[in-house]
């Protein structure tokens, strides 16, 4: 059976994710340039090319195109969802080119809109839905929903009309002023309240020019015990696009300066991931928002992250950028 990622002691989990080819691909006659290794699973391996990584300390796994969604829950999130009982908070990051199966892997086909028909397809996010309750249940918790969306440095509520929401500082925390948080009272509520922010999030999941890829959306599921301040946070992140728009010579000046951001926002986070590694007094939540909102997910909890690859050498350097930004990850 898969090594569970999160039963391994990291501060930050990394798993790499290539999906399969698609026809737009095979049209342009990219082919395939991805080996993978598989030995812990038939679809997930450690990274074995890796000589000072040994199999039982790796903290890497890498899927394969067959793995299904199905897969990558079981060996990542739920593993690590019996933490929200102790309080603790989960967080799951994918994060990849536009293209390369982010939001297929946190929110479904079609970024949610499309419809799952098997267990391979549904996205994360559901089945995060599923076990929470459960969870809940034991806890003696209210499930509360909240769906953000970072975009042009502003962040919106996706379940309000994409109001925008105040960032407050208090007490070395932050406050999302006017978010709107939804009680779910079951897992089809909560799906349904879903499809809601889903239909928000705007134009084709794989256009590159689109919003949803030049966003970060943030799901977040909150469990709070009535009457106590005992509170869990589960949230999967859906980043936007890491390619470099800014090098792009055509594109225009709003999309570079969008690009620009992102990478700032992206460097941010990797900044952050480095201080907590270091255990240093000081992690700089502080410089993007980003960051901020993304907080309290670092905070006595486990943090997995999904780095998401497209198979073919049209897409190389994204995908060694990608690898690149893992394998820092992953030496923190
Ligand atoms: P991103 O959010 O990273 O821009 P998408 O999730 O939109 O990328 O994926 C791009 C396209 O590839 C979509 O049509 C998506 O359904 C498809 N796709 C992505 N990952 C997989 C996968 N693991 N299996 C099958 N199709 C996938
Ligand atoms: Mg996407």
């Amino acid at each position: 059976t898969a090594q569970a990622l999160a039963e391994w002691d990291a501060p930050i989990q990394v798993c790499v994710r290539k999906r399969p080819i698609s026809n737009k691909e095979a049209g342009k006659r990219g082919f395939d340039i991805i080996t993978t290794t598989t030995a812990v699973h038939p679809h997930a391996c450690a990274f074995l090319h890796e000589p000072k990584l040994s199999l039982d300390r790796s903290r890497s796994i890498v899927f394969d195109e067959y793995a299904g969604n199905d897969l990558i829950f079981q060996t990542t999130l739920q593993p690590a969802i019996p933490k929200l009982k102790e309080g603790k908070n989960v967080s799951l990051f994918c994060y990849g080119a536009t293209g390369s199966g982010k939001t297929h892997t946190v929110f479904g086909p079609e970024g949610g809109r499309g419809s799952a028909t098997t267990a391979a397809d549904i996205g994360l996010y559901h089945y995060a839905c599923s076990q929470v309750f459960g969870v809940a249940a034991e806890m003696g918790a209210d499930v509360f929903v909240s769906f953000l969306e970072i975009y042009s440095g502003k962040v919106v509520d996706l379940l309000n009309n994409r109001q925008p929401i105040n960032l407050l500082e208090q007490n070395g925390s932050f406050l999302f002023q006017g978010l709107r948080e939804s009680h779910a009272a079951s897992v089809q509520h909560c799906l349904q309240i879903m499809a809601v922010g889903t239909a928000t999030r705007t134009t084709q999941a794989t256009d590159s020019n689109s919003t949803s890829s030049r966003s970060h959306a943030i799901f977040r599921l909150e469990m709070r015990v009535p009457n106590t301040s005992a509170t869990s946070l589960l949230t999967l992140i859906d980043l936007a696009g890491s390619e470099r728009g800014v090098d792009n010579p055509s594109a225009s000046a709003a999309v570079r300066r969008e690009g620009a951001a992102i990478n700032k926002s992206l460097l941010a986070l990797k900044e952050c991931i480095r201080a907590l590694h270091v255990n240093s007094n000081y992690v700089p939540f502080r410089s993007n928002k980003l960051t901020c909102v993304l907080r309290d997910c670092f905070r006595a909890g486990t943090c997995i992250m999904v780095l998401n690859v497209a198979p073919t050498n049209l897409t190389v350097e994204q995908t060694m950028s990608c690898l690149h930004y893992a394998n820092r990850i992953k030496e923190y």
